[in-house]
């Protein structure tokens, strides 16, 4: 049985304060008490990570990053390692963001290293696939995600079913266009049949999970389908209300 897992990513968004209300907002209610058997996260800027560590303690709220060096240690300015991110208590990393992938040439290979280096330091790595527009309306939305999961697949091999795969179609992302279920579904679908034409095993037990405007009142539909374990949820997660509701949907 996978687990579901809704995960906030703030972007580059946030400030000490605003971080504290969301904080104290989102441990108190969860303290009442979630639906059994999820997980949660939220992956915050780096700067406040130490913070946010602080606030969240042993609360069922787990901290992610949104990035991570490719690298152990060494001469890389700038980059953060994944054993920085272990010792500030982080539990999960999104890495090949689109953002990234569109803005700072982010390539398959090295997000493989990225998540590699992840798992070297007992972190998940959130693994982000997806098509633009311009790919989906010409039919090779499918073939694109195909590509990008091929490459995980063939430097990370069994060691993906401790990864989780977001697919997050471009187009959708801070557009307020939701992919329909059963697009996000069709699409899960093809990753899990791709997955097992590697190995059975990974295919059935990696959580795959859907990015690109999820909101509280789409998150249900979406969490029906059979092979959608969960949210990416970029600007509606900077409300501690909505983030809330998604979790519960
Ligand atoms: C994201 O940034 O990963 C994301 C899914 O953003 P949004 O929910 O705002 O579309």
């Amino acid at each position: 049985m996978r687990a579901l897992t809704v995960i906030g990513n703030w972007k580059m968004n946030g400030s000490v304060r605003s971080n504290r209300n969301w904080m104290q907002t989102v441990i108190e209610e969860m303290q009442q008490g979630m639906p059994a058997g999820r997980r949660f996260g939220v992956c915050v800027p780096f700067p406040y990570l130490q913070e946010c560590s602080h606030y969240l303690g042993s609360s069922q709220l787990q901290l992610g990053a949104q990035d991570v060096s490719a690298y152990a240690s060494g001469p890389y300015t700038g980059e953060v390692s994944a054993s920085m991110l272990q010792e500030m208590g982080v539990r999960f990393v999104i890495v090949g963001h689109s953002e990234r992938r569109m803005q700072y040439g982010e390539a398959n290979e090295s997000i493989a290293l990225k998540a590699e280096q992840a798992l070297d330091h007992e972190l998940t790595p959130i693994i982000c696939v997806g098509e633009t527009a311009d790919e989906r309306n010409s039919g090779r939305a499918v073939e694109v995600v195909r590509r990008q999961v091929a490459s995980q697949v063939s430097t990370l091999q069994d060691r993906l079913v401790d990864c989780l795969i977001a697919y997050e179609p471009i187009w959708a992302i801070g557009t307020g266009k939701v992919a329909s279920a059963q697009m996000a579904q069709d699409m899960h679908r093809a990753i899990r049949l791709q997955l097992a034409e590697f190995d059975d095993d990974v295919a059935s037990h990696i959580g795959i999970v859907y990015g690109g405007s999820v909101r509280a009142d789409n998150a249900t539909e979406l969490f029906a389908m059979p092979d959608i374990d969960g949210a990416l949820v970029g600007g509606a997660s900077l409300d501690a209300k909505e983030f809330l509701a998604i979790c519960r949907a």
